[in-house]
């Protein structure tokens, strides 16, 4: 793309009551969310550092710490897309390294009925039925963790592709010791409040008819869902990407807790 197909404008975000500035520039022609996900990182990486600022206490997370990364990770569709083109891109050897690392642990969850139990608890919470709680949530949620089993992207306690990495993995941010991440409970881990979530921006943001009844994909099931389904992305300008994200982003205006994560969604396709 040449200088003339490309647009910049200026932004404005609330994170704790106080402005964030950002300039954005995005392509002027009609593309796909996935094209869009470097501008909505730096976007993240504005509003996670204004909520680490607003905090005031220092983050233990560090390079070479990926004991959250043994966490089930919610993503949206246009980032397994993403995460697809990635490991596509590797070389043949290294590929089928990944490949198999996604497969093999997606057998595994899906052989514990993980997938089951999570879906049902969604459902569960959708319908609101009496019994359902966050606490069993959290359950399912630390059940996947209990497992042991890193994200395929983690290789000496590093994310490989960290430039590349989810926005829901850059809003996970520690403050309490690191030593506590091998065993987390909402009772041993502190977390910084983030008041705008990118990441459940882009979950709206980045699906298609494709995923209408996922409330999130999980990290492990990317591959293996963007086998299974084509690319049913519209096109469209980098300004209605642009509006489209702020709009939800927006909405998301609250800090997190752990009992608040389980949102109101329609109900997802059993596998
Ligand atoms: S993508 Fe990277 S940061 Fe996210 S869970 Fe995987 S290894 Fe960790």
């Amino acid at each position: 793309m040449n200088d003339e197909s490309w647009v910049t404008g200026n932004l404005v975000l609330r994170v704790n009551g106080e402005p964030v500035e950002m300039q954005m520039t995005v392509p002027t022609a009609r593309i796909k969310p996935q094209r869009m996900l470097p501008i909505f990182q730096q976007m993240s990486s504005a509003v996670v550092e204004a909520s680490v600022e607003a905090n005031g206490k220092e983050v233990s997370c560090k390079a070479g710490c990926g004991a959250c990364c043994r966490q089930a990770v919610p993503i949206s569709e246009a980032e397994a897309f993403q995460i697809a083109e990635l490991v596509e891109a590797m070389e043949p050897r290294r590929r089928a390294v990944i490949k198999e690392r996604f497969s093999s642990q997606l057998k595994h969850f899906k052989e514990l009925k993980w997938f089951d139990r999570l879906i049902g608890l969604k459902d569960m919470a959708y319908e609101k039925d009496p019994n359902f709680s966050p606490e069993k949530y959290m359950a399912v949620v630390t059940d996947y963790f209990k497992e042991g089993l890193p994200c395929p992207f983690l290789e000496d306690e590093s994310c490989f592709i960290h430039p590349d990495r989810p926005l829901v993995c850059r809003e996970y941010l520690v403050t309490s010791p690191a030593e506590n991440c091998s065993d987390p409970k909402p009772t041993n881990i502190e977390k910084v409040p983030i008041f705008l979530r990118p990441s459940k921006a882009m979950l709206k943001v980045g699906r298609s008819s494709n995923s209408e009844n996922y409330s999130s994909l999980m990290m492990i099931e990317a591959l293996d869902f963007v086998e299974r389904n084509p690319d049913r992305f519209p096109e469209l300008t980098g300004p209605e990407w642009a509006e489209r994200f702020v709009k939800e982003l927006a909405a998301t205006d609250a800090p997190v807790d752990n009992a608040s994560r389980v949102r109101r969604k329609k109900k997802r396709h059993k596998k």
